[in-house]
């Protein structure tokens, strides 16, 4: 494009799009933001607007589309919302006083990890923007909340653990360095999984000096202050984030004012596979809420308390004193019923204080965001009294310490009106009582139609004209309006103004002072309240931290309360926490399948391992509720590590450093993998990975592949967890012949979820008992399932033939010669079979096992 030939507006224009080339451009002109070129075919189409054109010098008009600017903030969404960054290029001087073209800047991008606006945020959910930082010792993750101010920080060592805090963290966007994504098995899992948008900047943007420069300066302290000196690629990370955030919001965001830096080996570990097979937050397969664990535990009453509480379930505990702790807390809210419910109401009124915080802190706020804040602050006071008397630590402590900020909520009080519009430029925000200038102004505006009526009056009958009225009109303002036959009769003091057809209009010198008042008084009363409202709001913004504090607490108590209600509601009972490794509950429930049965009653079952019994294999048919009993089991473990009271008669929980699941492979495919592929894999990390103190779910593991080479894996995976590893184990099988291991290891038990049948119809009981299951019943399910008659008919004669011809490893132990001991047990079969086939089939099992053992061994 010939740029010499354009308007010297589109040369403006462009020039300020190359500082955003990877945004779409809102260029401010008049009461609209228009688009330009290929900015404005990609936006007219992503928001259904017509595409116009502008004349812009060139022999082709430029394409062009526009919204009206007060409408902006739904557009915006809508784009960010579709993975688009949105720059806004705002006028920056009056126009009515610029000499020639009115100054344009950029003052903000918008990307999906940045959003601030309330209509794109989701409540009860931060919106995190995640830098990465790879290095040869690891990768430095910082994700930060801007509508909130968090931050945290937190090293991993490979890209796999990067995935699990991904998914913890759930970011809208990531940044990392170019080429980073080159690691096809990220890019792709990221891409699969995870809908978020990636930003990738070269690598100088996260460079050592710089990041450790803006660090210090952004929170005033030395790297060592910040705890940061041994971490040099968390610091890069956070260095990036915060140079993007500087970037984008053009703001000095003194509301980040510090880094939370977690340690993995401080919490339970929880892999993306394992997060999401147990639905914590999110159910599998359609991603939302209802369903999920926190769906059950959620009876928060503030956003910020629901944001916590998921915290809870990102991060539950591993040190045992913390976890009584926050029983203690949860017992005695239940005990205190009244009281409990007394703060709930209190908490009614608080709004989403940390989010308010930050709008003051980008000064974004209007007065009726300091309404919100004032209504969240009034019952502080009763809060901090009512917690004051509770007697476990958490909750006296909060009471104790906490900020009521009570003459912050005077400030508030004395300043803003009670329903001030939502501009904070027309006026009505402050109250006179507030400011005698404002009194005064607002008593000229309130007067002046009196004043006007008393002056008309007046002239009406000094004139003697009877018609004589005093009319408003935006050009020329208050004037007499008289009729055209009274024309003789105009006082000589009059100035006429304009002619109408039927009127004459005039004005005088005492009307003219009186409009300069009235008018006068309105424009100087909205910019003084202006101005008033942004000193406020500059005063505010310096008591940051102390209000994010309160706000934090006030998170806390929203969060236990919300779980003690669930437990004195559901009848959960508290769980004792043990550091012997034991496991046992009594007569345990599954959260949420439970609330989910709502006219059938849920069968409670027990569950026990501990120091001699590690495993439990587990048969029983499709349906039987094998996942169901397991992943209770899971939930009931996890629950008790975040503080919360169990769906059990009693529990006894140990500590465990990680809770590993492998279950269904159906969501995986998306990612590319083969299900035994995925299955194998996770195996393999699970076999690395888990140690004594860690509790183990697998769900028919060997699956996916022939059931030969099924079952040697499952049985080889058994042996390995029993004498090698040693974790809590939860082994669902359809390979009934793993229960000959019971008698085999001494530290795997078997378990049957058991069924009956009553006139050919199976009958699930839901209740898990000691032994194995003695037969499948696949057919029985598949013709609950509605399979016709003559396929069934003709699977029941299949299934007796491959019975007859059972040649697989009943008996058959993988230690022992197996050509011998196939010949002690099943003589008449390998008479049949002969010595070649005997010998073959021996050779099989051996080598299958052999190299199934050495393949695990290795990794
Ligand atoms: P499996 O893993 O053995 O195929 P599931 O655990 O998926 O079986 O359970 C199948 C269904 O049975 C569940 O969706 C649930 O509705 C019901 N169910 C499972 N366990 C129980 C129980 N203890 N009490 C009542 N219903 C149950």
């Amino acid at each position: 494009m010939d740029e010499a030939k354009l308007s010297p507006m589109m040369r403006q224009y462009l020039e300020s799009k190359k500082e955003v080339p990877d945004a779409l451009l809102f260029y401010r002109i008049g009461d609209f933001y228009e688009m330009f070129f290929e900015d404005a075919i990609k936006a007219s189409k992503a928001l259904d607007l017509v595409l116009t054109g502008k004349d812009c010098g060139l022999e082709e008009r430029a394409p062009m589309c526009g919204i009206p600017y007060h409408a902006a903030d739904s557009y915006v969404s809508k784009l960010v919302s579709q993975g688009f960054k949105v720059a806004i290029g705002e006028q920056v001087e009056d126009p009515k006083l610029a000499k020639g073209l009115v100054k344009r800047e950029i003052i903000r991008v918008i990307t999906p990890g940045t959003q601030t606006e309330e209509t794109a945020l989701e409540e009860g959910k931060n919106n995190y923007l995640s830098a990465i930082y790879p290095g040869n010792s690891g990768i430095g993750l910082a994700t930060v909340d801007i509508s909130t101010g968090e931050l945290y920080s937190l090293s991993v060592s490979d890209s796999k653990e990067l995935l699990d805090e991904i998914s913890r963290f759930s970011p809208k966007e990531i940044l990392c360095p170019i080429g980073f994504l080159e690691d096809k098995e990220l890019s792709s899992a990221l891409d699969s999984r995870f809908s978020l948008s990636i930003t990738e900047k070269e690598k100088e943007y996260f460079g050592k000096e710089e990041a450790d420069k803006i660090l210090s300066s952004h929170f005033s302290s030395s790297i060592p202050g910040l705890g940061l000196e041994h971490a040099p690629l968390e610091r890069r990370a956070l260095g990036a984030c915060l140079r993007y955030l500087y970037d984008t919001q053009k703001n000095i965001l003194s509301h980040i004012r510090h880094i939370e830096r977690f340690h993995r080996e401080d919490y339970m570990l929880l892999d993306l596979s394992t997060q999401r097979n147990l639905e914590l937050w999110e159910t599998l397969r359609d991603k939302k809420k209802r369903g999920s664990l926190l769906w059950v535990l959620d009876k928060t009453h503030t956003a910020m308390g629901s944001r916590m509480l998921r915290h809870f379930l990102e991060r539950p505990l591993r040190e045992r004193k913390k976890m009584e702790e926050r029983l203690d807390c949860i017992e005695e809210l239940c005990q205190r019923y009244i009281d409990g419910e007394e703060l709930r109401e209190y908490l009614d009124s608080i709004y989403d204080m940390e989010r308010l915080i930050g709008k003051i802190s980008i000064s974004s706020a209007n007065a009726r965001d300091m309404l919100a804040l004032k209504s969240s602050l009034q019952f502080l006071p009763v809060i901090k009294r009512t917690l004051s008397s509770f007697s476990g630590k958490l909750l006296q402590d909060l009471g104790q310490k906490m900020d009521a900020l009570e003459e912050i909520y005077t400030r508030i009080d004395e300043c803003i009106e009670e329903d001030p519009p939502l501009s904070i430029k027309e006026g009505g925000i402050i109250k006179s009582s507030f400011h005698e200038e404002v009194r005064l102004f607002r008593e000229a505006g309130e007067h002046g139609k009196e004043w006007l009526n008393r002056l008309e009056e007046q002239e009406r009958e000094k004139s003697g004209i009877k018609n004589l009225k005093i009319k408003y009109n935006r050009i020329f303002g208050y004037c007499f309006e008289i009729s055209k036959s009274y024309q003789g009769e105009i006082p000589d003091y009059f100035i006429r103004r304009q002619t109408l057809a039927q009127a004459e209009r005039y004005t005088t010198v005492e009307l003219q002072d009186l409009q300069n008042k009235i008018l006068g008084a309105a424009e100087n009363l909205q910019q003084l309240e202006y101005s008033l409202f942004v000193n406020l709001r500059e005063e505010l913004s310096r008591e940051l931290g102390r209000m994010q504090k309160t706000a934090k607490e006030i998170a806390f108590l929203d969060a236990c309360l919300s779980l003690s209600k669930v437990a004195m509601q559901e009848q959960y009972v508290r769980p004792k926490i043990n550091e012997k490794g034991n496991l046992t509950i009594v007569d345990g429930r599954h959260p949420v399948v439970e609330k989910l049965l709502q006219d059938q009653s849920f069968v409670p079952n027990d569950a026990s391992l501990g120091k001699e019994e590690k495993i439990a294999i587990i048969t029983g048919p499709n349906m039987a509720g094998k996942s169901t009993y397991m992943r209770q089991v899971a939930l009931i473990v996890l629950m008790a590590s975040i503080g919360s009271f169990v769906p059990a008669k009693q529990a006894d929980i140990p500590i465990c450093d990680r809770i590993f699941t492998r279950v269904g492979a159906s969501d995986d495919l998306a990612s590319g993998q083969s299900t035994f592929m995925v299955e194998m894999s996770e195996v393999s990390n699970i076999l690395r990975n888990a140690t004594e103190n860690s509790l183990l779910i697998l769900d028919e593991i060997g699956r996916g592949t022939s059931t030969f080479d099924g079952l040697s894996i499952a049985w080889a995976v058994v042996e390995y967890l029993a004498r090698e590893i040693k974790a809590k184990t939860l082994f669902a099988t359809h390979y009934h012949e793993l229960s000959v291991l019971e008698g085999k290891l001494e530290n795997v038990k078997n378990y049957c979820i058991a069924v009956s049948k009553e006139q050919g119809e199976i009958q699930f009981l839901r209740k898990i008992m000691p032994g194995g299951a003695d037969e499948s019943y696949g057919i029985d399910v598949a013709k609950l399932a509605g399979v016709p008659a003559p396929v069934l008919d003709r699977a029941r004669e299949i299934s007796s033939f491959l019975n007859e011809k059972d040649l697989r490893l009943q008996h058959l132990d993988f230690e022992e010669a197996p050509e011998e001991k196939f010949v002690e047990d099943f003589p008449e079969k390998s008479l049949k079979l002969g010595e070649r086939g005997r010998k073959n089939f021996a050779s099989a099992l051996r080598k299958e096992e052999k190299e199934v053992l050495d393949c695990i061994r290795k990794d």
